[in-house]
């Protein structure tokens, strides 16, 4: 067996262990004589894993009690959508915008004509940082920020302080850090970045927001319909919600979520190091204060895209693939979710230090 070291965007990295333990129990799962794809959601097996995933979910995430887990799909774009139906109250909401996903989610309040303000932007900039001091008024229906910007390699050091309840897109740095409850309100994030393979989304809604969906919203459209039936109202995507529950184990056997953030901490340093200490032949996109620990986006000097085509080649061919950079900042990304090693970050960095003096 050969695997790459894969630094796509998402789906992305899944760890070589959780891959194995689904591999081993994919045709009899625990001895019961069927696949846990084959179940129904509705019987023991299937509950023992989705019980499962809540409830190590909120051990390791440290969620309070007075939080609402659900497991939806859909994918983190129909929460852009499913935030002002489930919390616009008919007054103001204020966005953040730090990227494409944030326009993507500004878009879907337009379509819904809620009344919003947008109260900080990094467009101007190519969004190469977080806007400092971020304010949001006390009284807003809702406050929207994305936490990390998968795309510009950008990443909130915390998160702005408000009354008004916070919603946060973690889709690219779920599970990467402690996440201090008390600053936010409604977390969520498709799973394929940091949680497991595409087609599970988290929500992580506080209890008291639950109430405010107007009756006319479709009910799958309804956090309410889908807390008050444990996220069965209809079938959910149990293998991912299966997956979810091995990469939470593995998160726990890896010492939980400060073990992890303190591993995500030493591959980001490792690589920034050796953009910095390029003498200018790398040059990050990101302004060093906001750099993410997630998504690390580069170029090469001049942004030379023939130099950038030769390492992309170069690494390919020594099975370090998805580096190529979005392509509304060109260059490249090498997205190092938690399920990335730090073996895997060293030898893009040996590489890229070779191609510098090769090529400079
Ligand atoms: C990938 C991503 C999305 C989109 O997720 P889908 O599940 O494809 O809808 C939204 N927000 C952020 C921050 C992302 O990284």
């Amino acid at each position: 067996m050969s695997r790459a070291f894969n630094f796509g965007a998402g789906p992305a990295a899944i760890p070589l262990e959780v891959l194995e333990e689904a591999q081993k129990n994919l045709v009899d799962f625990n001895g019961e004589g069927l696949s846990i794809m084959e179940a129904s959601h509705r019987s023991k097996m299937y509950d023992d894993v989705h019980t499962e995933a809540l409830s190590l979910m909120r051990e390791l995430y440290e969620i309070p009690e007075d939080y609402d887990i659900l497991l939806l799909q859909g994918g983190a774009s129909l929460q852009f959508a499913m935030v002002p139906l489930n919390l616009s109250l008919g007054g103001k909401a204020a966005y953040a915008d730090t990227g494409s996903w944030s326009s993507k989610a500004i878009k879907e309040a337009k379509i819904q004509n809620i009344d919003f303000d947008i109260v900080a932007s990094s467009k101007e900039s190519s969004h190469n940082h977080i806007p400092e001091n971020i304010t949001f008024a006390d009284d807003l229906d809702y406050a929207y920020i994305t936490s990390n910007n998968t795309i510009y390699g950008t990443q909130y050091k915390s998160f702005p302080s408000t009354k008004s309840p916070l919603v946060v897109d973690a889709s690219s740095d779920i599970f990467s850090y402690p996440v201090d409850w008390s600053k936010v309100d409604l977390m969520f994030a498709g799973a394929q970045k940091n949680a497991g393979p595409s087609g599970v989304t988290i929500v992580i809604i506080k209890k008291e927001l639950l109430n405010r969906a107007d009756e006319s919203v479709p009910s799958m459209l309804k956090y309410k319909t889908h807390a008050d039936n444990n996220s069965l109202y209809n079938t959910p995507p149990t293998f991912g919600i299966y997956m979810l529950s091995l990469i939470l184990k593995w998160i726990k056997n890896s010492g939980g979520i400060k073990a992890i953030q303190k591993a995500n901490e030493a591959k980001a340093t490792l690589l920034y190091d050796a953009i910095d200490n390029s003498n200018g032949f790398y040059v990050g996109h990101a302004q060093k204060d906001s750099r993410s620990l997630m998504n690390v986006s580069f170029n090469i000097r001049d942004k030379d895209a023939d130099l950038e085509a030769k390492l992309i080649k170069e690494a390919t061919e020594a099975k370090m693939i998805g580096l190529k950079g979005h392509r509304s900042i060109g260059g490249l990304r090498a997205s190092i979710y938690n399920a990335m090693t730090l073996e895997g970050v060293q030898a893009l960095v040996d590489l890229m230090n070779k191609f510098a003096d090769e090529n400079r």
